[in-house]
């Protein structure tokens, strides 16, 4: 029988879900795609990229016309078919006035660490040109291939690692040094993600993640991918995986900064925690899994001797 006490944390838990999804979709509707502020006088492509009166003009264009190229699809769109939305720009500017409100929605949780798990590196899953530390908490990319044995599980040619534990049901937090690190990827992934050949980080093929490209792109995995507007520059990530809202959110943990989150992700089979160092070989750029009881300290890798 249903208590009244798991009855009113049922609609605690939704109306906080709702609130999360809806401040969340405010928010990614009304940031322009291509300078990720909010839209100021918002036009539309044929294709539906939205975008900024001033930034059509940084969009490219046709080698040999004067349509505009989208920077997410193939379509080419004429002068003629780009259209002003002004009732987006009011609601934009709506947005705007509720911008602190959405800030203390999506701020991040104290109560989140709550479910803070211990979460290591899966060596068995780790592409054989990633170094794992003996504590199986850091992940870098090494310059020679580790001899390690084939497994079926090992991802083959992308620079990926996987986390222990996985996750069936529940909530669970854990925090992720990213450091000064230029390109990397973190998140979930459904534990039956294709690991062989190249990886598409894509929510429609179960991976769900937050990450950095050439040093000054942040994006999430959504397609076609969502474009990030964070600062201050994130050096250690909260990710909270609720399995039963099936929702992971993302959290600057310098200020408890809302990065992103994924709403609607599956949950009908196991999901793993996801690591990807995809930067130069430097000794110091390694992703960290921060250690539950002192979030936020991280010590000096110590990786095993892999004769480099
Ligand atoms: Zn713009
Ligand atoms: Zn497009």
């Amino acid at each position: 029988m249903l208590s009244l006490h798991f009855l009113i944390l049922v609609i605690t838990n939704s109306r906080q879900y709702m609130q999360t999804a809806m401040a969340e979709h405010f928010k990614e509707a009304s940031r322009c795609l291509t300078c990720l502020s909010y839209l100021n006088e918002p036009m539309h492509l044929i294709c539906g990229y939205v975008c900024c009166l001033q930034c059509l003009n940084s969009l490219q264009k046709e080698p040999h016309g004067e349509g505009f190229l989208c920077p997410l699809c193939p379509v080419v769109s004429q002068k003629s078919d780009i259209r002003a939305n002004p009732q987006l720009g009011e609601l934009v500017s709506k947005v705007k006035e509720l911008e602190p409100q959405l800030r203390v929605i999506l701020q991040m949780n104290r109560r989140m660490k709550k479910f803070q798990v211990d979460v290591t590196l899966d060596v068995d899953t780790a592409n054989n040109h990633l170094i794992i530390s003996d504590d199986l908490r850091n992940v870098r990319r090494g310059r020679f291939k580790q001899n390690r044995e084939e497994h079926a599980e090992r991802f083959s040619h992308a620079l990926c690692v996987l986390g222990s534990p996985r996750f069936t049901s529940g909530r669970h937090y854990w925090e992720v040094d990213v450091g000064t690190n230029k390109e990397w990827d973190v998140g979930v992934c459904r534990e039956s993600v294709n690991r062989q050949g190249k990886i598409l980080l894509s929510s429609e093929l179960g991976f769900w993640t937050v990450g950095l490209i050439n040093n000054q792109l942040y994006t999430a995995s959504t397609t076609p991918f969502t474009g990030l507007w964070v600062s201050p520059r994130l050096r250690q990530m909260g990710i909270f995986l609720d399995m039963d809202m099936g929702t992971v959110s993302f959290y600057n943990i310098s200020d408890g900064s809302h990065v992103f989150t994924f709403t609607k992700i599956s949950t009908m089979e196991p999901l793993r925690p996801f690591f990807s160092p995809v930067d130069d070989m430097n000794d110091q750029s390694f992703l960290s899994i921060c250690p539950v009881m002192n979030p936020g300290i991280v010590s000096p890798p110590n990786y095993p001797g892999q004769g480099e």
